[in-house]
């Protein structure tokens, strides 16, 4: 079975609708797929629909946006009870923390020359939830940068004129709105947050405290030296091990659907939790 438990759409900053995203996880060959946009839930029945009637199964997830220690880390619940009322209730948090933060990034812009950069904006999120990628896209489209790498570099990440310390969910609420929705919480990419082997062991242990259960140990943001290393922290920990692509774009060759790495053996696959 080929497993990939971390995707956006267009109901985040992913460029495929949910249905898009589902026929492409069929034609990719991926059997389970979650559905994990940034800090929303509503591209979850559209891609449970197209799931359906593509004969693929669609575990419903989120991935949320937390500060912690001064960092902006990502968990990713799986298999969520999307209308549970707490979920609920801190997903309308987030999404109004992101609008006032949208409207902050047009006015940093504007102090730097680059006019209605929250229209343009809003024009590539359609009134879904508004992110960081959908400036980028703004961005680009007027030349102020060849491409997303580039753009967030001048502009998006810490020190730019765009960027802004977030103020997300606790650890302890994500952790809350994931379990009290019924879903297993999920560390994403732990190696993207350039954590030193012992805060990350902290944070790990935090997380396990707390009620987690995974982390993802194959992400297409890994190496394969973070893979193994990802791997030894899950045994260490005896959490689970999860898999997933991190797809936004099928113009973003680096992280394909259905094209992952298998898992260390050694590793318990997060699925034996449901299967
Ligand atoms: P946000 O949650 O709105 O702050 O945006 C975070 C998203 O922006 C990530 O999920 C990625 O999709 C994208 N992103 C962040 N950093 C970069 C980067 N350096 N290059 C390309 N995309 C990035
Ligand atoms: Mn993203
Ligand atoms: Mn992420
Ligand atoms: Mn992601």
């Amino acid at each position: 079975m080929n497993y990939d438990l971390h995707s956006h759409s267009t109901a985040s900053d992913g460029s495929l609708s949910p249905s898009q995203l589902v026929e492409l996880a069929k034609d990719s060959g991926v059997d389970y797929l979650a559905l994990t946009d940034h800090d929303g839930v509503d591209g979850i029945n559209e891609a449970q629909i197209a799931a359906t009637n593509n004969g693929l199964n669609l575990i419903p997830g989120i991935e949320l946006s937390v500060s912690y220690q001064n960092k902006t880390i990502h968990i990713v619940g799986l298999q969520l009870d999307i209308e549970h009322q707490a979920l609920c209730k801190g997903i309308v948090k987030l999404q109004n923390y992101r609008l006032w933060r949208a409207e902050e990034i047009a006015r940093r812009l504007q102090k730097v020359g680059i006019e209605n950069a929250l229209d343009g904006a809003r024009e590539f999120a359609h009134g879904k939830m508004i992110g960081r990628m959908h400036f980028a896209h703004f961005l680009i489209k007027n030349g102020y940068a060849k491409d997303t790498r580039a753009v967030f570099k001048k502009y998006l990440v810490k020190n730019k004129p765009g960027h802004i310390h977030g103020e997300w969910a606790s650890l302890e609420e994500a952790m809350e709105w994931i379990i009290g929705a019924g879903g297993v919480a999920v560390i994403a990419h732990p190696a993207r947050y350039n954590l030193k082997r012992n805060k990350l062991k902290k944070l790990i242990n935090e997380f396990k405290e707390l009620g987690g259960k995974g982390i993802e140990v194959v992400s297409a943001t890994h190496s394969t030296n973070d893979i193994n290393t990802m791997a030894y922290h899950a045994n260490e920990f005896n959490l689970y091990a999860s898999v997933g692509s991190d797809f936004h774009d099928p113009k973003v060759t680096w992280n394909q659907m259905g094209k992952l790495p298998p898992l260390p053996e050694r590793c318990k696959p997060i699925w034996n939790l449901w299967n």
